[in-house]
């Protein structure tokens, strides 16, 4: 094959430019084919390259970039079918037409199976223009395919990398209720992976009987309205931790408009709704504040302003009395006058300091606490005709705030002191402890003069009077309750009037 050169023919017909490159061992045949070419390719402007081995053939596909490729099947040195592989692996849309007589029908299907794009027959050479200009169509079709898959595949990766990157937990199901995406944020969120949880129904890894009735209502609501729905869930993690996330729901609907699977996108607000909590707790606390303190400075004024009237009163009418003995009966009321004031400014810095001061622990003998108030309270007309006891029921040290207790312990006894029936025989003041070592419980009897039932549930309330008898302010109780429950503890009363009353305080053991 030797005397063949490789040429380059140019056509004159002046249309569009169509490099051909033959791929043929025999010259008569190469002629054939370019005389078929130049007459009936009229809308081409044809430029050919005629090689013969494999060596030009490779270098014309770079250097001469060729349209389309005609080569023969049976070639001395190199093979049609080996052409076939180099020119696909140059480029895998360049059109590749096998132009032989050689070829037989199976072979032509073999050749179409291993990626050429037509074959025309020697002995058919008529055929060849319209076999070219069907592979340029099919290249252009092919081209058009190929860029449409890379234009969808470019915005499907800009989509998964949206849903990678989303902080988002994003879920999509299939119409069976199984997990088919799970995106990382929703890894993080949950603590599990996408393998783990993909292809498997989500009531299966997360708490089945809550969250699988939530989810039958919520599939109802997506598959019957088709629209978007939102809603709160409980949940927990893969290491069980709870966590509350709302789920905005959308269903995914065919072209038909038909429901085909759901996408969820989860937010986790464990950490909003409990600020969100604490917000409305800390505005009910202030609310009542300072509902509290409106109440407070009026009934304080009043409370402080009448014994001052009255000790003004009294000193007046001291002053223009003339009998010692009467002056000094007024005397001795200003002094009570004054030991009521002193008692109500001490109970307001009590108020103040259970609300100031932090909790401090130590431990407390209760019985020797108890002896201790009784021993204050020995100036009250009606303590020495009362009986007082105190009984503790030590198992284990008792650990809370001195200072607490006391102010709770002072004001329960020093209540059953006041009211107290000395009608009873005897009159009875009966103090019980029960320490644990989870917590204390202290009842505070007496059969003293007891408690309106309509009033009981009353006398914790600020500045609350349950009794005409009261010389109090009527802020007493409600300082208890506060201070028990600044420790972590409740308070409970019951009483019969005319009977005698039982308060009940428990209170955390350290
Ligand atoms: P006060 O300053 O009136 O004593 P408290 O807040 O201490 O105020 O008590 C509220 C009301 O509860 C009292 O006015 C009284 O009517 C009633 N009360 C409290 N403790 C007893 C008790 N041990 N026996 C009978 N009544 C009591």
């Amino acid at each position: 094959m030797g005397q063949f050169q490789s040429n380059v023919l140019q056509s004159v017909i002046p249309m569009h430019p169509l490099h051909v490159l033959i791929l043929e061992d025999n010259e008569l045949d190469f002629e054939l084919t370019q005389v078929g070419l130049e007459q009936n390719l009229p809308e081409f402007r044809c430029t050919l390259k005629w090689v013969t081995n494999q060596e030009d053939f490779i270098k014309a596909l770079s250097a001469f970039a060729p349209d389309i490729v005609l080569s023969d099947y049976n070639l001395p040195q190199y093979s049609g079918l080996q052409a076939l592989v180099d020119t696909q692996a140059h480029d895998p849309f360049l059109p590749f037409l096998f132009v032989t007589g050689e070829l037989q029908e199976e072979k032509v299907a073999e050749t179409i199976r291993n990626g050429a794009w037509e074959y025309v027959s020697k002995d058919r050479l008529f055929r060849l223009p319209v076999a070219i200009r069907n592979a340029l169509k099919i290249k252009e079709a092919r081209l058009e395919k190929k860029k449409a898959e890379l234009a969808l595949e470019a915005r499907e990766k800009r989509f998964r990398s949206l849903i990678e990157q989303s902080p988002l937990a994003i879920i999509e199901w299939g119409m069976d209720g199984h997990i088919v995406e799970w995106n990382p944020a929703a890894e993080r969120l949950y603590g599990y992976s996408r393998d783990q949880v993909v292809a498997k129904r989500f009531c299966e890894i997360f708490s089945p009987e809550k969250d699988g009735e939530d989810s039958i209502q919520i599939w109802e609501d997506l598959l019957v309205h088709k629209g978007p729905n939102k809603h709160i869930a409980k949940g927990l993690d893969a290491a069980g931790k709870p966590i509350l996330c709302e789920w905005y729901n959308n269903p995914l609907l065919d072209e038909e408009g038909e429901v085909f699977g759901i996408v969820s996108m989860v937010e986790d607000i464990t950490e909003r709704k409990y600020a969100e909590e604490n917000l409305h707790r800390k505005n009910e606390e202030l609310t009542k504040i300072n509902e509290e303190l409106d109440k407070f400075v009026y009934s304080a004024s009043h409370d402080l302003r009448a014994p001052v009237t009255s000790m003004l009163g009294l000193i007046e009418v001291a002053k223009m009395e003339e009998d010692p003995r009467q002056v000094f009966e007024y005397l001795d009321k200003q002094k009570k006058t004054l030991k009521k004031m002193d008692e109500f400014i001490h109970e307001i810095v009590n108020y103040s300091r259970n609300g100031r001061l932090s909790v401090l622990k130590e431990e407390i003998d209760l019985k020797h606490l108890v002896e201790e108030i009784y021993g204050q309270y020995h100036y009250l007309e009606k303590a020495s005709f009362i009986e007082k006891s105190v009984e503790v029921n030590l198992l284990v040290p008792f650990f809370s705030d001195r200072q607490r207790i006391s102010m709770v312990l002072n004001n329960l006894i020093s209540n059953s002191l006041k009211y107290a029936d000395l009608d009873k025989t005897p009159p009875f003041l009966r103090v019980e402890v029960n320490i644990s070592k989870k917590e204390v419980v202290i009842e505070v009897i007496d059969n003293g003069e007891g408690i309106r039932p309509d009033l009981v549930s009353k006398i914790f309330d600020m500045f609350y009077r349950a009794t005409q008898n009261s010389s109090g302010s009527g802020l007493g109780l409600y300082i208890v309750k506060e201070v028990v429950q600044k420790l972590g503890g409740e308070i409970e009363v019951s009483s019969d009037l005319g009977q005698g009353t039982r308060f009940k305080v428990r209170v955390p053991n350290g």
